[in-house]
């Protein structure tokens, strides 16, 4: 069973946009077990959007297409659908009431554009699309389906989840899928692809393990299809122990989600950031309920920050710099006290492209976290890239507060 994806929009080829509805698209297929075989992105052009969908026909079975979809003069795929499969657009009453349901209890009213969303090729199968106006559309052909839907991501997302999806494994037999991850800390991939290779070569049919990198830590991906759905867990609980010593947490994706939770359980907290610059506060508090147990924190950037509000001792900043283990420690007691946290965490770091020195290259920080208890401080070299070194010292952060706190629970 293979698929092809078609996004619409000159935005994306223009690259105003960036094409996420077919990395959501093609990774919900991989979970049930349909391969995508290609991916394109097409103009609002009427010739290139039926190339693309001949395309998709000569060359699979199922066709997801994207965008264009809505009710002003610029999106034409509705009219092109209706066009390729010879099936005029006729005016369905159930849709209709989908769409005046949608702007029921709404500030903004229904008009006639509304209205032409009821408007469908006669051939489709309409789904309703739950977070906006425009339905998505089932077409089936010669034992082929294409499915078309709305380019706003959310509205796409729910549709794919929520309704197409079950109606893709109702209609063709897919071989599940099932995976396990872990996030590995600490460790180069080529270090741990070490560590693992008498596991990775003890691997039955079916199970597969993939490295997959991201800021702060390593996810270990175990997946398993046909024969080897049922070794999964086995297999899951063996590759934990080839790990021996190394740290590591059980996680679902790659968002960090395990370790928001895990500090949203720990007691109060606050930050004092340099160079992450508020990135550990924007993760923290993308979290809904983190007014619980966030405090606050402080972009301690300038010296004078670091000394008139976190209490930096000025003779130790001259001597050690604002790249050192007491300027971190200071910096994570400071916050703490300042705001009456059970806990408080710095980071101070050269995250680049410029600022490095022989002694302190681009990459180095240093990581602080405090409790009642104590504190520690670790020196980090991360990457010459300024965007993944405040993304690993942030995760990096908070990962190290978790274990911290684990080990000096009050
Ligand atoms: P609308 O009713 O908003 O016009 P539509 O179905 O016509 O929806 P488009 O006009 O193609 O969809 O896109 C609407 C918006 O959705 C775009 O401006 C863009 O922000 C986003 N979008 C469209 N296609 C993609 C895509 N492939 N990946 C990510 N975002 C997209
Ligand atoms: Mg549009």
């Amino acid at each position: 069973m293979k698929a092809f994806i078609i996004t619409i929009g000159d935005e994306i080829l223009l690259g105003q946009i960036l094409d996420t509805n077919s990395r959501f698209m093609s990774a919900a297929l991989a979970g049930i077990g349909v391969e995508t075989v290609k991916m394109v992105s097409v103009s609002d052009k009427k010739d290139e959007i039926k190339k693309a969908l001949e395309e998709g026909f000569a060359s699979s079975d199922l066709i997801l297409v994207s965008g264009g979809l809505g009710p002003t003069k610029d999106d034409i795929t509705k009219g092109v659908l209706a066009e390729f499969f010879n099936s005029p657009l006729v005016f369905n009453e159930e849709v209709y009431g989908w769409v005046k349901e949608y702007f029921r209890g709404k500030i903004s009213a229904m008009n006639e554009y509304n209205k032409s969303q009821a408007y469908l090729p006669s051939a489709c199968i309409p789904i309703k699309n739950e977070k906006g106006t425009a339905s998505a559309m089932w077409f089936e052909r010669g034992g082929k389906v294409l499915v078309s839907m709305p380019g706003v991501p959310f509205e796409l997302e729910n549709l794919i989840s929520s309704a197409i999806l079950p109606r893709i494994k109702n209609t063709f037999k897919c071989s599940e899928l099932a995976y396990k991850m872990l996030g590995v800390y600490d460790k180069p991939e080529a270090e741990l692809a070490m560590f693992l290779s008498s596991f990775e070569e003890s691997l039955p049919k079916g199970l597969s393990l993939a490295y997959l990198p991201s800021p702060g830590y390593i996810r270990l991906r175990l997946t398993a299809k046909g024969e080897g759905l049922a070794l999964l867990d086995e297999y899951f609980e063996k590759l934990k122990q080839s790990l021996g010593g190394l740290k590591y947490s059980v996680i679902k994706s790659g968002d960090n989600a395990e370790l928001l939770e895990k500090l949203s359980q720990i007691g109060t907290l606050s930050a004092a950031e340099s160079c992450t610059g508020g990135n550990i506060s924007a993760m923290i508090t993308a979290r809904a309920g983190a007014s619980a147990y966030y405090l606050g924190g402080i972009t301690a950037y300038s010296n004078e920050v670091k000394i008139n509000v976190l209490c930096v001792k000025r003779g130790d900043l001259e001597k050690h710099g604002a790249v050192s283990k007491e300027v971190a420690l200071q910096m994570a007691e400071g916050v703490r006290r300042l705001t009456g946290a059970d806990w408080g965490l710095a980071t101070t770091g050269i995250a680049g492209p410029a600022g490095g020195s022989a002694e302190k290259p681009v990459g180095t920080v240093w990581i602080a976290v405090s409790g009642r208890a104590g504190s520690k401080a670790e020196k980090f070299c991360f990457s010459s890239v300024r965007e993944r070194n405040i993304g690993k010292a942030s995760v990096t952060a908070l990962q190290m507060l978790v274990d911290f706190s684990e080990e000096n629970r009050p």
